[in-house]
């Protein structure tokens, strides 16, 4: 099945405990599109300027993510600092600038409309219902966000929700978006604007996943040591993505379930090294490994009779 998305290429510089990166490959569809490429076709979708070069696209091509759409414009490539506190939950973000995105008007090639699978990743909400609009014969789209367009863009962030089927939010960002203390109700009120599915991402805690009959939840893989978190959303979002798309966009409760775990494994692995590091090097069967250990790690017996 073919899965298009949509959100920033960036440049990153990050500072966590444990190190830095002064100018690294990031953005929210290049982690999501890494992710997904170990389970489907991807392509991306977004602008890049004149100093993202032929490394940058090799990484990409390397996984064999289609770039047709990757938009170059004259100008800077999106470029996003941040740092993290030391339980690495707490992040700041120490700068943004938009560059080309500061234009961007996403025209989508044939092939990318005729996808059947959509990911909007974290951009301003009205790029994101641009896209959407464009995209009129997907058989699923998903959503995700970030604080900053609660703050500053809310109606715009509401009207996106309620055109696709998933939104994929932090557990606080849930919570900020709807004002509902509760996650549950939380979660319904979001369904009652039109999405089926919401996710919910619980950082180390794991991730929930709400549909109107149905919950389901799983811990995070446990970690000894996380070097950096960024993009741990993403690749979360790719994994799970890809997976539905690899399972013919079926979005029953089996495979809503196999999604939320390979979401969580490629998770795990991203925040294994800095930014798209580990991900660049990662293999199909590491990541079956590591499922199958998610799923030891939470299989229930049955109570005794
Ligand atoms: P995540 O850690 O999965 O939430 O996403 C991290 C990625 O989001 C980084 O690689 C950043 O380049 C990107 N990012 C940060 N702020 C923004 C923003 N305002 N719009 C789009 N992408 C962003």
């Amino acid at each position: 099945m073919s899965l298009v998305v949509v959100g920033s290429i960036a440049f990153d510089a990050v500072k966590t405990p444990f190190g830095e990166r002064e100018r690294m490959l990031g953005g929210s569809a290049v982690h999501f599109a890494l992710a997904a490429s170990f389970f489907s076709d991807v392509r991306i979708v977004g602008p890049v300027g004149d100093d993202f070069g032929d490394a940058e696209y090799g990484v990409l091509h390397e996984c064999g993510v289609n770039t047709d759409d990757v938009e170059r414009a004259a100008g800077d490539t999106f470029f996003w600092a941040g740092r993290y506190e030391d339980d690495l939950n707490t992040r700041v973000t120490e700068d943004t600038r938009l560059g080309v995105f500061e234009d961007f008007q996403p025209k989508l090639s044939e092939a990318s409309r005729a996808a059947e699978m959509v990911f909007l990743g974290n951009i301003q909400p009205d790029l994101q219902r641009d896209v959407r609009g464009q995209c009129d014969d997907a058989a699923l789209v998903g959503l995700d966000s970030m604080n900053l367009w609660i703050d500053t863009a809310r109606d715009s962030l509401v009207a996106a929700v309620s055109e696709v089927d998933l939104v994929m939010l932090d557990e606080a960002e849930i919570r900020m978006l709807t004002e509902e203390q509760n996650l549950l109700r939380a979660a319904r009120t979001l369904m009652e604007l039109g999405p089926q599915t919401v996710v919910a991402k619980q950082g180390d805690h794991g991730a929930a996943l709400y549909r109107e009959d149905e919950f389901f939840a799983l811990p995070a893989y446990p970690l000894e040591t996380v070097i950096d978190p960024t993009g741990a959303g993403d690749s979360f979002a790719g994994g799970f993505l890809g997976s539905l798309a690899a399972s013919g966009g079926e979005a029953d409760g089996p495979a809503l379930r196999r999604a939320t775990a390979y979401g969580s494994v490629l998770g795990s692995f991203c925040v294994e090294e800095f930014g798209t590091e580990r991900i660049q090097r990662l293999t199909r069967e590491e990541i079956d490994e590591r499922y199958a250990e998610l799923q030891g790690m939470t299989a229930l017996d049955a109570a005794p009779a």
